[in-house]
């Protein structure tokens, strides 16, 4: 059962006109076949813990520790932590111009595996994964997020976790601009990959939207750098009525 822990996280982010602290001391556990919700506004560093746990170079850890499965997290290399099982699904996804699709999803899928996964599998598992995510064949070999749609970024983003099976799925706000019969489909992707009981998933959100399809097992309210509440689902509820207000109030 992978765990990854996260201890009283300091992350400072390289601004203009010097370093500036995000992240204020974040502590969380997240194990293998949990689902967390992370809900905060706009601002309150929720992307910023996302990009410290994949290991982004503009983030710089001041203080704290992660570990998955006791492994020290932070000193592994971008690549060191995918392959360890740790997924980042962004919330602005990146394009990779002059790469196709089909290419990256097999060269990601070699480094995470350690070998090239065998063709005629491989051809078909990718073609069955993006059948269920309702993306059309032609879009293997387009490149990578190369004017893809808000909808088509985040339908790829999906496909890549049911492809590479991590042990902890980060999904940073993956429901934002999707219209509503995408983000069943990406819900459902999402969910796939859960009931398989195999991966912990962090997922980030401003909205509780998604937590209609999603059902987190805990929810935590993100503010001003750090975790203000955790609660189970109800929490949720309390935030579409209530807003952030509360804890933003004497934050930030
Ligand atoms: P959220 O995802 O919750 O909206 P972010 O983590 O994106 O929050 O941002 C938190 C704070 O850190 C914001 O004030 C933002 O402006 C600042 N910040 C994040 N990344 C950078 C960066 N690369 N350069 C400068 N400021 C940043
Ligand atoms: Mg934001
Ligand atoms: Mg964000």
């Amino acid at each position: 059962m992978a765990t990854l822990e996260i201890h009283d996280l300091h992350v400072s982010v390289d601004a203009e006109g010097g370093p500036r602290e995000i992240l204020r001391g974040v502590d969380l556990t997240v194990k293998q076949g949990e689902t967390h919700a992370i809900m905060g506004p706009n601002g309150s560093g929720k992307s910023t813990l996302a990009y410290s746990l994949a290991g982004h170079p503009k983030y710089t850890v001041t203080g704290g520790t992660v570990t998955l499965d006791g492994e020290d997290v932070l000193a592994m290399s971008v690549d060191e932590r995918a392959r360890a099982g740790v997924f980042l699904a962004m919330q602005y996804p990146v394009e990779v111009p002059g790469v196709s699709v089909s290419n990256f999803l097999r060269t990601s899928a070699t480094a995470i595996r350690g070998e090239a996964p065998k063709l005629r599998t491989w051809v078909k598992e990718v073609k069955e994964a993006m059948e269920r995510l309702s993306i059309d064949p032609s879009f293997a070999e387009r490149n990578v997020n190369e004017g893809f749609s808000g909808g088509e970024k985040k339908r790829h983003e999906i496909l890549q976790l049911e492809l590479l099976k991590p042990a902890i799925a980060i999904l940073d706000e993956t429901d934002s601009g999707l219209d509503v019969d995408a983000l069943r489909v990406v819900s459902e992707g999402v969910n796939r990959v859960r009931e398989s009981g195999q991966v912990g998933t962090l997922l980030i959100t401003h909205y509780t939207r998604i937590l209609r399809y999603i059902k987190p097992d805990h929810v935590h309210v993100f503010a001003a750098g750090r975790i203000a509440e955790s609660g189970g689902p109800e929490l949720a509820d309390k935030l579409e009525e209530e807003g952030y207000e509360e804890y933003v109030k004497g934050g930030a």
